[in-house]
């Protein structure tokens, strides 16, 4: 998708602090952070959310669980972290290009704010 902001940072036309990449996702600290580590994982292929999976993409997201797992433990916070998939606009996705974020490096608070 030319023009989706992940596509153009997993491409390097937009510059992102890369921390893993391989064939099928890339990850990189988000650029307003909301814990000490604040990490976005991304699959290299165009996927809206999660309402936009098929099952051809089953192997993928799994994957992606478990690479979030290694990274939260390479970054130091194997111990304690959260994962957060944001799908659609009122659950506050702002890029669709689908991504988990990885939370960490100090006590998190309540899952949502009232
Ligand atoms: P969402 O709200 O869609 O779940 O998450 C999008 C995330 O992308 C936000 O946490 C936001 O700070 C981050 N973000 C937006 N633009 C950029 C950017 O240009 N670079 C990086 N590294 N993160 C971004
Ligand atoms: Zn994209």
């Amino acid at each position: 998708m030319s023009d989706c902001l992940f596509c153009k940072i997993i491409a390097g036309d937009i510059p992102a602090d890369k921390i893993y990449e391989d064939d099928d996702m890339v990850a990189f600290r988000d650029i307003a952070p909301q814990a000490p580590q604040h990490i976005l994982i991304v699959p290299r292929k165009h996927i809206i959310n999660l309402s936009d999976l098929s099952e051809a993409e089953d192997a993928l997201i799994g994957k992606m669980m478990r690479t979030a797992a290694k990274i939260a433990a390479d970054n130091g916070i194997g111990d304690g972290y959260r994962t957060i998939i944001n799908n659609g606009a009122p659950a506050g996705q702002e890029v669709f290009h689908l991504h988990m974020h990885i939370l960490g490096g100090a006590p998190l608070g309540p899952l949502v704010s009232k």
